[in-house]
Parts: structure tokens; sequence; C-alpha cells
């Protein structure tokens, strides 16, 4: 089976390859695509997000490289796209919505972070309450829907990205599971693709993908498509976790995954 990855990062924004690096690396390893996703412009997270000159560049070097190695892969200028930042939508082949801070009143308060700093923040924004915490996350992606250009919804669950370490984030609880239920349903139909992401396996918080298990097996039921990516920061890890992860898609009663191929999404049998 041939691989396609359509969520990485560059040396343009927090990845540590640049375009061609990983292009290269992934013709050698069993890609016929790959897309790049460089983090929108956000004024409260310069250090990992593209600047504004930078997104230009971005796109027109992404361009030449798929002009270059056209007969050999595929390569998609895609953005992962913050919730809360305003930035031009032109000139992309897709965007992955992405939800990494609380808007807080005037305060961008991030939750993609460690252990410590999450319940931190649980600590000190949400009472020590992990569900009052879910409540805000869930009441906030659904609005990526909204958005209207949206084409995939990112790390979905993103905000248990500790769960194995921080005995707090209790995905058990069944009221967790009927916000993070609810906002699946609503996304199902607003934007209707989501990815299997690896990301937070490479990186050694988790031991499964976003979504957890449950949440993948109610987008069955919810009709929603599946694609599968490794959120790559790093060229090695641009096939981290995914033969796993296509057992476990399967296991959710998937028999496909979805690929971009010029500018349609299409089923890939699995
Ligand atoms: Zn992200
Ligand atoms: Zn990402």
């Amino acid at each position: 089976m041939m691989y396609q990855n359509l969520h990485t990062h560059s040396t343009y924004c927090d990845g540590k390859d640049s375009l061609e690096e990983m292009i290269v690396y992934a013709m050698e390893h069993g890609f016929d695509s790959i897309g790049f996703s460089g983090h929108s412009y956000m004024h409260f997270s310069p250090k990992s997000t593209m600047t504004i000159a930078g997104t230009e560049s971005y796109k027109s070097e992404v361009r030449e490289l798929a002009s270059k190695y056209a007969d050999r892969i595929k390569v998609y200028c895609g953005l992962e796209l913050e919730l809360n930042s305003e930035v031009d939508l032109d000139g992309y082949d897709y965007i992955i919505g992405a939800y990494h801070y609380f808007k807080l009143g005037n305060e961008y308060v991030g939750f993609d972070r460690k252990a410590a700093e999450v319940q931190h923040v649980i600590d000190t924004r949400f009472g020590g309450d992990f569900l009052e915490y879910a409540k805000e996350y869930y009441a906030n992606i659904v609005k990526l829907g909204e958005i209207g250009v949206v084409d995939i919804v990112g790390h979905f669950d993103l905000l248990v990205k500790n769960c194995d370490a921080l005995a707090s984030l209790d995905c058990s609880l069944p009221a967790y599971r009927r916000y993070a239920l609810e906002a699946a349903e609503e996304l199902s139909h607003t934007v209707g693709i989501f990815e299997v992401n690896t990301g937070a396996i490479a990186r050694g918080y988790r031991r499964t993908p976003y979504p957890d298990p449950f949440i993948i097996k109610a987008l069955k039921t919810f009709g929603s498509r599946l694609i599968l990516s490794s959120d790559c920061h790093d060229k090695h890890n641009l096939a981290c976790g995914f033969e796993e992860s296509i057992e476990l898609i399967k296991s959710c009663g998937f028999k496909e995954i979805w690929r971009l191929e010029d500018g349609q999404f299409v089923p890939q049998p699995i």
C-alpha cells in the first residue's frame, strides 16, 4: 500500500527538515504523495508558526518542488489553520483545521503542552475540573466547521494528549464522552473528514493515535471519513505508527481511508 501524509511540518514553522528533505525522504520510504501543512501565523505563538512573509515563500517553494519532482511524487500545499488565527486562505490545496489555544478574554492559553503545564491550565483556569476544561474545548472545536473552508479536522482530541501521564484526564467519564461525541457528530456534518493522527506516538506522549478509539468507532456511525497522518515534525516520523493505526481503523469498522488526489478526496481500501 502506498502511503500519503497530509499533515507535515517543515523549517518554515516548527519542523526539523526542509521541504525538499521531506519530499526526498518520502519518495524513498513508500510514499506516492505528500502534503505540507505549515502552521498558520498566530501572533500569540510566533515561534511555532509560519511568519506572514514566510507563508508566501512556503507556498511558492512547495509549488516549485511539486513541479521539480512531479514525475516521482505528488506534492500538495496545505495549511494547518488555527481556529483563532486570521490569515489569508488563498492558494492551498486543502486546509486542516486545528485548535491549540483557548481564547479566554483577551488571552490565548495553550494546551498542546507537557503534562504539568496542562494540569496548571486546568487548575488555574478551570478550577481544577477536567470536565470544565473539556467542555470549553469541545464547545469551541466545533467552530472549525463554521469557517467554511476546513477540509479535515486535525487531532480532534488534542486536549487529552497527556492522558497516559495525567490521571486527571479521565476519558472514561460519561460526561467527557458526551462532550466529545456531540462535537464529533457536529463536525461529521460540517467538515466530514477527520484525521487519525499519530503525532503524539512519535513524540512519546501517547500509545494510540488521536482520536481515542471510542471516538473513531463513533465516527463510523456518524458517516465520517478518515485520513491517516503523522503530524510530522521530523522526516523520520513520516510513517510513524501507520501500520498499527490502519489495524485500529479497521477494528473500528472502517474498510477504507481517504486520500487527496488532484483536488478530490478518494477512498483507498485498507
Ligand atoms: Zn497541531
Ligand atoms: Zn501539526
